[in-house]
């Protein structure tokens, strides 16, 4: 699929949509070579971990799409903190009470995956659906199972308001994505199947205006803007004693092919692709009207 082929679907009458906005949810340091491949700069990247809030145009439901970091992370993830140094000056929480959202009043929050710097600190959504991919079950009911266990945290979520998308839910194409989910059955936003980073990493995919506007909302799709427009590659490297493999990605093929899926969105009109760490994007932003209360405007 190229990109001259590739559209997303046209509005209908009345196209519903979503509302997006930006939420701080905490810093952190990611040494360049563990994400970028080839000689890199010491100096680690100083990044965001993003979470946004989304407001559906007719029905007023509430979405958050991750938590970033629980404020006392540390303590719940003592080995991969001790490597990022988080620092989280607003909660995700804290993020919505600023901009006039209660998180007891939020409807659904939709986790990517369950690694330390997006779970944040679920207890303030007291009403919540948490929806999750699948394949996260299998690391909330064991975390050491995970090639990666040392990036998971030991917060946990309500096991009686845990919704997973299964194979079965995931039965939209949508652009250049085959596996996706119109979660409120009027196009107006999509759960996407962007696995590869882990194993049921998810996605959104939202209308960000009736007449043809979209965000792709790509949390660890890729940890760096460089690697979406293919200027740069993912670090991948095998230890030559032990034979390690050192990559962020569980699957590097699968995350490639993801990748590569987010770049040709980059060259269909209208679309934002915007990941959890983009540190060009933030530099850009910080001090903009984006974050909620305000809205980041579709683009035109
Ligand atoms: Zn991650």
């Amino acid at each position: 699929m190229s990109a001259d082929t590739l559209s997303l679907p046209p509005p209908s009458d009345e196209q519903a949509y979503m509302d997006v906005s930006a939420l701080e949810a905490g810093h952190l340091s990611v040494p360049l070579d563990l994400i970028l491949a080839g000689d890199q700069p010491d100096e680690p990247m100083n990044c965001p971990s993003l979470a946004f809030f989304l407001r559906h145009s007719k029905s007023n439901k509430r979405v958050v799409f991750d938590l970033g970091i629980h404020r006392d992370i540390k303590e719940f993830a003592p080995a991969a903190t001790e490597r990022f140094l988080p620092v989280v000056k607003q909660t995700v929480a804290e993020s919505l009470e600023a901009g006039g959202v209660p998180p007891s009043s939020v409807d659904i929050v939709v986790l990517s995956h369950l690694h330390w710097d997006h779970v944040g600190d679920p207890s303030p959504f007291t009403t919540a659906v948490f929806v999750l991919g699948e394949g996260s079950k299998q690391v909330l009911i064991d975390p050491s199972s995970c090639l990666n266990p040392v990036a998971f945290t030991s917060i946990r979520l309500p096991e009686d308001r845990l919704r997973f998308i299964t194979d079965f839910d995931l039965n939209v194409a949508i652009g250049p994505y085959p596996r996706a989910m119109d979660i409120f059955g009027d196009g107006s936003m999509y759960i996407i199947d962007a696995s590869g980073h882990v194993d049921g990493h998810i996605n959104i995919l939202a209308r960000t205006s009736p007449d043809g506007a979209w965000i792709l909302l790509g949390a660890d799709s890729a940890h760096h803007p460089d690697l979406i427009t293919g200027k740069m590659q993912i670090a991948y490297r095998v230890d030559v004693k032990t034979c390690a493999v050192m990559c962020v990605h569980e699957d590097k093929e699968a995350a490639e092919e993801n990748i590569r899926r987010m770049r040709l969105l980059l060259e269909v009109p209208r679309v934002q692709v915007l990941t959890a760490h983009d540190i060009y994007w933030y530099e850009e932003n910080k001090n903009k009207e984006v974050f909620l209360p305000h809205i980041l405007l579709p683009l035109v």
